[in-house]
């Protein structure tokens, strides 16, 4: 069963709506899009996962995707797929990486050959290994019943290749399409069954609890400052910027479309984007928009909480990490 399904993460949908509002000319244009196109391929080989994990018996596989937990230290530590079943816990730490992949694993280093081109990163078998630690210590801390952990890599992508792997290595990273045989050879290995019906619910319960996203902003992490993004709403149909707006409906005067919530994505923006609360001047500012009661209607007709009297009042549009647009 699929306990927490997989979602497209804040911080991939924050990198979206900024490369949709940010100039190529930005002098950090290609670094912003070699962000995205990394964390986008890291949600679609998550995705390509799935597709095996499916193949699970659903009634003995708990699921978990996309879980991001704080160690007794403080530490957060994140787990792309938590399987849990009555017999072991299973970390899968998904990589959808192309070309040749060489594990360095004693010098803690993933070495990707493309295209002739060397790329190196910190190995993902020491990071799943990281993993199973801090989780280890998360479930005793919890007085979990001590169940066989185990951890795994998953290479999430047909062109890859691994190279120079000696047997730990072949033990510690599988093709997405070995699950099922990886999970059949753990269900032999590990035989007694341990987790109870009662230890699922208490959990589930605690995990989904527990969970924390992560908030951090591509633009902080990126040094792009809010006036390097972009403002006004944006086409729904050719994708340029801005639409102007007259009696009530916001017009795109290159492609001729018209619409009357095409303001509503662009507030959805400045929330991913720039703050988790907005004042009528600024939605004006974002809007681009002249008159402030028209802004006070748009924000007012979305019953978004308010704070602060009449003159400073502030819409909260991000609420314990929920978009409430
Ligand atoms: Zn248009």
């Amino acid at each position: 069963m699929i306990l927490k399904k997989r979602e497209k993460s804040l911080y991939l949908l924050k990198l979206e709506r900024m490369m949709a509002r940010l100039s190529e000319k930005n002098p950090k244009y290609r670094l912003a899009s070699n962000e995205f196109l990394k964390h986008q391929a890291g949600y679609r080989g998550e995705m390509a996962v799935d597709y095996y994990l499916s193949f699970l018996s659903m009634s003995e596989y708990h699921i978990f995707n996309g879980i991001r937990l704080k160690d007794s230290l403080g530490r957060f530590f994140q787990i792309d797929t938590l399987l849990v079943t009555p017999w072991y816990y299973l970390i899968l730490e998904i990589k959808n990486i192309i070309g040749d992949l060489e594990f360095s694993y004693k010098q803690n280093q993933l070495i990707r050959t493309y295209e002739d081109k060397l790329d190196r990163m910190e190995c993902p078998i020491t990071q799943a290994k990281r993993q199973r630690a801090q989780l280890h210590n998360w479930l005793s801390k919890h007085n979990f019943p001590a169940m066989p952990l185990e951890y795994q890599v998953i290479i999430a992508n047909n062109h890859a290749r691994l190279i120079n792997a000696d047997k730990y290595v072949y033990e510690k990273v599988s093709r997405h399409s070995n699950i099922p045989n990886l999970t059949n050879s753990l269900e032999k290995k590990y035989s007694g069954k341990v987790f109870t019906d009662k230890d699922l619910k208490r959990l589930t319960k605690l995990i989904l609890k527990k969970d924390t996203p992560l908030t951090t902003s591509p633009l902080i992490q990126l040094k792009i400052e809010p006036f390097e993004i972009e403002k006004g709403v944006q086409c729904p149909s050719c994708k340029r910027f801005p639409m102007k707006r007259s009696h009530k409906v916001w017009f795109c005067a290159f492609c001729q479309f018209s619409s009357a919530t095409a303001h509503l994505h662009a507030m959805r923006d400045y929330a991913l984007l720039i703050g988790d609360t907005i004042s009528n001047k600024e939605l004006r500012y974002f809007l681009q928009l002249n008159s402030s009661s028209v802004a006070a209607k748009i924000l007012s007709s979305q019953n978004f909480p308010i704070s602060g009297t009449t003159r400073n009042r502030r819409y909260l549009l991000i609420k314990n990490n929920k978009l409430l647009i």
